[in-house]
């Protein structure tokens, strides 16, 4: 189990060269505390390097076909799937979630790159009716250029191919900062593109320990045209407000504080699974992650019943043996945030299902958690646990539902469960959230356009809409004809 996993890179990756500092920072196995590797702590200075690098890599970049920019891409695509359980493995190491969801995100965070590789061959221009006989309008879709990538650490992977993929597919190149606690999968996934055949340049990787030394050259500098960033809303407003200085287009994929409601026609095992599902991947540690459970009164009980014995059944354990479902979480500032919350709502009158403490295993390892008769006064009412604690309020009205949960800042994902198609269709449409999952409890896939609205974000990324945000619309007039 603690071999050194395969395609383990402990060097940077810049302007094609594997770049090595004087300076380096661990990367830590969550799951039993083991050092897995030491990476270049890179400064200000090298993310310069690395911004100018794909400066200089551009106007090559943008000057090939679509279809040759496709083929790269499916040519990395094929490498990713063909280094699945290499890349799996890694990613449970260093960040800790089951190996079955490991290679699920390999999975899903490959599909983006095979789809932007077919969509490469779309970025398709207009021709407009003109406003004079003798003028044409013409509209180009151009790349828009230098593209940062800011990534967090809950899906190592699909966090950057969901950005990457179309950036690279509209003749972008790419600057990628990961997160800290998870460099290894982002040097895995340039190695498979350097043998892929992409140029120097083209994709670069910047790992450090400084976060905030990096973010502030990939928001400032002049030569980044795009930063787009996967994390926390704090981090975001502050990086929005260091692109302002530029101008610079900015997609955001923030934080959210889900919903999941169970109205009194649902399947209320179908709506198990799919609160399970939603809650408890990841260790809870998931954007999309429901976040609270609002149940009708009729089905209170039973719901809260059946949803906790499933939940005492989760196996919780090192991502890597077999049967485990939720592995440690991410850090001990992680842990304690859930004890918070689980403190918080005990104190205001909640009801302890099931779980409740840190697990028997130590570590980060944290039990399950359901907790019941939850009210709007508690923190995990308006705040992003991001660990697996349910708590479950109880509501009376259909309209009382989509009031709760509405009553937030974040607008990211949504799911509800019922079966009248007339309830469904006006809780559908009551929702202000950018996803929205009906009688499903997982909604993520590169097919459909994911983002969030309110403080959850700016931007959409997948299906044809995430090309739109690396490119930038050229008007064209064409006069004297
Ligand atoms: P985070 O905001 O702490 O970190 C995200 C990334 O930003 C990391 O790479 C980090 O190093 C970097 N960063 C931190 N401070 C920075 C600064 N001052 N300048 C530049 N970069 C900086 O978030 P996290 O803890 O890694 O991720 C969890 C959060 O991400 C949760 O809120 C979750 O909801 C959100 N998230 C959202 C989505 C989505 O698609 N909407 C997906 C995954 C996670």
């Amino acid at each position: 189990m603690n071999a050194v996993p395969e395609l383990l890179i402990d060097k940077a990756y810049v302007a094609g060269h594997w770049r090595d500092a004087e300076r380096r920072f661990p990367v830590t196995d969550p799951a039993t505390g083991e050092v897995l590797a030491e990476v270049p702590d890179l400064t200000a200075e090298d993310a310069r390097a690395a911004v100018a690098a794909a400066e200089a890599a551009w106007p090559a970049w943008r000057r090939q076909t679509a279809k040759q920019r496709a083929a790269l891409l499916r040519g990395w695509f094929e490498r990713i799937m063909a280094h699945q359980d290499a890349l799996a493995r890694l990613m449970t190491r260093e960040q800790g979630k089951p190996l079955a969801e490991s290679l699920g995100e390999v999975a899903y965070g490959a599909s983006f790159v095979e789809f932007y590789a077919e969509e490469a061959k779309r970025v398709a221009g207009e021709t407009l009716p003109s406003h004079g006989a003798d003028k044409r309008i013409l509209v180009f879709r151009e790349p828009i250029g230098v593209v940062a990538a800011i990534t967090p650490w809950n899906f190592p992977l699909a966090m950057i191919t969901r950005k990457c993929a179309p950036a690279l597919a509209a003749g972008c190149p790419v600057v990628i900062k990961p997160a800290e606690a998870t460099p290894l999968t982002a040097l895995a996934l340039a190695r498979l593109a350097e043998d892929a055949g992409f140029p120097a340049g083209v994709i670069n990787v910047v790992t450090a320990s400084r976060p905030a030394e990096i973010g502030e050259v990939l928001t400032t500098d002049p030569r980044v045209r795009k930063v787009s960033f996967t994390g926390s809303t704090a981090v975001g407003k502050r990086l929005l407000t260091q692109c302002a200085g530029t101008v610079k287009k900015a997609s955001m994929e923030l934080g959210g504080n889900a919903p999941f409601i169970v109205f009194d026609d649902a399947d209320l095992d179908a709506a198990v699974e799919g609160a399970v599902a939603s809650k408890f991947r990841n260790s809870g540690q998931t954007c999309v992650c429901t976040n609270r459970l609002l149940v009708q009164a009729g089905v209170f009980d039973a719901f809260l019943d059946k949803l906790a014995a499933r939940v005492a059944e989760l196996r919780v354990g090192n991502g890597l043996e077999e049967g485990v479902v939720q592995g440690p979480l991410i850090n001990q500032a992680a842990v304690d945030k859930v004890r918070e919350h689980i403190a918080d709502a005990l104190a205001k009158g909640g009801r302890l299902v099931c779980g409740g403490e840190p697990h028997a295993l130590g570590g980060t390892f944290f039990q399950p958690t359901v907790i019941g008769e939850v009210t709007d006064t508690m923190r995990v009412a308006s705040e992003e646990t991001f660990g697996p604690l349910a708590p479950v309020f109880r509501f009376e009205r259909d309209e009382d539902a989509v009031a709760m949960a509405n009553a937030t800042e974040f607008g990211l994902a949504a799911y509800f469960y019922a079966r009248d198609y007339r309830r469904i269709w006006r809780v559908m449409e009551g929702l202000e959230y950018g996803m929205v999952a009906v009688n499903e409890g997982m909604l993520s896939t590169e097919l459909a356009p994911f983002g969030g609205v309110k403080e959850s974000g700016l931007g959409r990324e997948g299906s044809h809409h995430g090309l739109d945000e690396y490119t930038e619309l050229k008007y064209v007039c064409v006069g004297g004809l």
